[in-house]
């Protein structure tokens, strides 16, 4: 017997759910610990006189980086290619925030799973009012989620919008000036240069994108990560669910997007590198969307590869969303 909704065979997407559900099983039991060894993890050097600055992911780690220059020594605690929306600190990660002389998170609900960052300021006793600790995405214009449950709550991809991006830049540079005066001067050169640098890219985005015809601008991806950055480029964002931190890939979620992007005749489908691949690859297989690329969303790229700084990952995103959308777009 072959169940059938709205006139749509539904067995052949049930049977893969449930394969797809042991799978992620199995994979859960034996998930290797992928900390990688670039200079993203490990520990602070002991024998200089740079500031030592925790960062809770890479994305941010990147952009202290570039504003701080040699002045500063940073860490990341989620490592590349991990989701920073849960994430459980290792022994070394308690150490480091407990040395750091700054401390910089996203906020806006993104270190929120099981508290786990409000733990580790509360273990390293940096929760109190004075403690060295700044939310780089300050003065932020927030957008909110929309699913059931979570309505009302922010949303917190805004460095996916460029102009986001710059803000957080500003940030970290008022922030290094407050914790370290004496080097004021070095702080507002490499902000200024990184800030034009990130200005141009983010101008070049909204030119290019206009080539695209409007009905066009739809981006699919598994995670609802870009609200941001779909307002800024004016683009329609629809995703299999809207945050990591909620269930993933359930089969509701699943026929909801297969019903969406047939009515909506959505050319091209995108994959997240911090995200896995397989509800979305079936999601393609199931309605013929192609997958038109992978994009970067919650974490930089491996050291080495495409993707490996802030400004690299936001330009491959729009090169890759542009070349999707052109390829699969009749
Ligand atoms: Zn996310």
């Amino acid at each position: 017997m072959k169940w059938r909704v709205g006139g749509r065979e539904l067995r052949p997407i049930i049977v893969k759910i449930t394969l797809l559900l042991l799978v992620l099983l199995w994979v859960a039991g034996c998930a290797p610990d992928n900390r990688p060894t670039d200079s993203s993890g490990g520990s602070f050097g002991q024998q200089n006189d740079k500031l030592k600055v925790v960062a809770t992911y890479s994305i941010i780690y990147d952009i202290v980086r570039n504003v701080g220059g040699d002045r500063v020594e940073v860490v990341s605690l989620a490592p590349v290619g991990s989701d920073p929306h849960e994430y459980d600190p290792l022994p070394a990660d308690v150490k480091n925030t407990a040395d750091a002389d700054a401390v910089f998170y996203n906020g806006m609900n993104l270190e929120a799973g099981n508290s786990w960052f409000e733990k580790l300021l509360e273990a390293t006793h940096k929760d109190g009012p004075d403690a060295p600790v700044f939310q780089i995405s300050d003065g932020v214009e927030p957008l909110f989620l929309t699913s059931a449950g979570s309505e009302g709550e922010i949303d917190p991809h805004a460095w996916l919008d460029i102009r986001n991006g710059i803000r957080y830049a500003e940030n970290v540079r008022d922030a290094l000036i407050l914790i370290d005066p004496e080097h004021e001067t070095d702080y507002k050169a490499n902000a200024e240069l990184y800030i034009a640098e990130l200005d141009k890219l983010h101008r070049e985005a909204v030119e290019r994108f206009n080539h695209i015809p409007e009905d066009k601008r739809i981006l699919v991806t598994s995670e609802g990560a870009f609200k941001y950055f779909s307002r800024a480029y004016g683009f329609e964002a629809q995703y299999i669910w809207e945050i990591n931190s909620e269930k993933q890939g359930t089969p509701s979620q699943l026929i909801t997007i297969i019903d969406l992007i047939r009515d909506k005749q959505v050319p091209v489908l995108f994959l997240e590198t911090s995200v896995d691949p397989r509800s979305m690859e079936m999601v393609s297989e199931d309605t013929g969307a192609p997958i038109g690329g992978t994009v970067f969303t919650d974490s930089l790229g491996k050291p080495g590869t495409d993707g490996d700084t802030y400004l690299k990952m936001m330009k491959w995103n729009i090169d890759t969303i542009l070349n999707g959308l052109t390829m699969n777009s009749n």
